[in-house]
């Protein structure tokens, strides 16, 4: 044998410059860190559901177990079906991952080549940037427009040249919170070929979904989630919407089983807990009420949201100061500094219940006292 290997020289080149997903930090690091007991760990920094998840999904979940001998279906069929019915689409194939990541994953596989270009809408979610870097493609950043975070049409239409391959759009956005003019979201539509990525995974917030778009406009492709409204982070199930003369090439590219048995079961389940959509959403309403009457008494800046979040503006203090400061009375919030420029001075809370809310807002006036 050789004496000294160096496997990394068989990495592919892009890859050496990668740097590693920036997640929301977790109960368990924070109470080694603070020494603080874990059940005082407040985590309203993932936008996962704070009342936990729909017990008809669980229950559903639990009873699938009895079938993990057996390989799921290769393409989550029935769910997908589910779906088409639900929103009675003709032309529109469903596919569902391993969370939506799984879908940035795919839309790589599908769309990007080394050189490739794509445009990131920033501050926005990190994922985008990360699946063009998988690909050895080029992100192009455009900001937002302040003060309201819309679309900047005009400069997105600009950038798009012969490299371009998809314009990723997130509706509402992570991490301001606001969703994108449905008029903006046409015009690009209907100036370019270029495939649309459109990111839901907020929309059962407050958005009308625009899945029916996918019939009219065969470049929009649609993410969406279990994580967020429907309570099922820790399952990672997410799909796509995307119109059928592009489906058989998805179908051609998948990863065989790539979502479990218990996930599809407790999907399937979920979509009918209509009562717990309703309950959750009724929560997320009363708490951006209760943080956007409160926030103004205290004179903090915020962002008006559509999703289950609220971003406030630290500025002049970076967000990640406020988080720490947070992070030190039990309580885990997101710092926005990874979400492109524009969100160093921004930090991003979950709505939670009545009394966890409250205790945010409590430790926040301290702060900005
Ligand atoms: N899109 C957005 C805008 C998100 O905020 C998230 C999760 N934070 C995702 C996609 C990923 O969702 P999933 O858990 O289904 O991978």
């Amino acid at each position: 044998m050789k004496k000294k290997i160096d496997a990394r020289k068989n990495l592919r080149r892009i890859i050496l410059n990668l740097h590693q997903y920036t997640a929301g930090r977790s109960i368990q690091e924070i109470a080694v860190k603070y020494k603080i007991d874990p059940k005082k760990i407040l985590k309203v920094g993932s936008n996962e559901n704070v009342l936990g998840s729909s017990q008809k999904a669980l229950k559903a979940a639990k009873n699938a177990l009895d079938r993990v001998n057996i390989y799921p279906q290769v393409a989550s069929d029935d769910l997908a079906n589910k779906l088409k019915k639900i929103y009675k689409l003709k032309h529109v194939d469903v596919f569902a991952g391993n969370g939506m990541d799984h879908i940035f994953e795919m839309l790589a596989r599908l769309f990007l080549n080394n050189g490739d270009e794509t445009i990131i809408c920033s501050p926005t979610f990190s994922c985008y940037e990360l699946a063009t870097l998988w690909s050895g493609a080029k992100p192009i950043f455009v900001p937002l427009l302040k003060p309201d975070y819309q679309l900047d049409v005009k400069n997105i239409l600009k950038k798009i040249n012969k490299k371009t391959k998809i314009i990723f759009l997130c509706s509402p956005n992570n991490p301001t919170g606001n969703s994108m003019k449905l008029r903006d979201i046409k015009a690009i539509l209907e100036s370019t070929d270029k495939i649309v990525f459109l990111d839901e995974a907020y929309t059962e917030f407050g958005n009308r979904p625009l899945a029916r778009w996918v019939d009219k406009y065969p470049n929009l492709v649609i993410g969406r989630t279990f994580s967020k409204i429907y309570g099922l982070a820790g399952l990672r199930i997410g799909y796509a919407f995307m119109h059928k003369s592009l489906g058989t090439y998805y179908k051609n590219s998948i990863t065989p089983f790539v979502v479990s048995t218990v996930a599809q079961a407790a999907a399937i389940s979920a979509l009918d807990d209509k009562e717990f959509l309703n309950k959750t959403r009724k929560m997320v309403k009363l708490g951006k009420n209760y943080y956007y009457k409160e926030l103004k008494k205290a004179g903090i800046k915020f962002l008006s949201s559509n999703a289950n979040f609220i971003a406030i503006n630290t500025a002049p203090l970076k967000g990640k100061s406020v988080t720490d400061k947070l992070m030190q009375k039990g309580i885990i919030t997101r710092e926005c500094s990874a979400f492109g420029k524009g969100g160093e001075n921004l930090v991003r809370i979950t709505i939670g219940t009545k009394e966890q809310n409250k205790r945010v807002m409590k430790e926040l006036k301290d702060i900005f006292k």
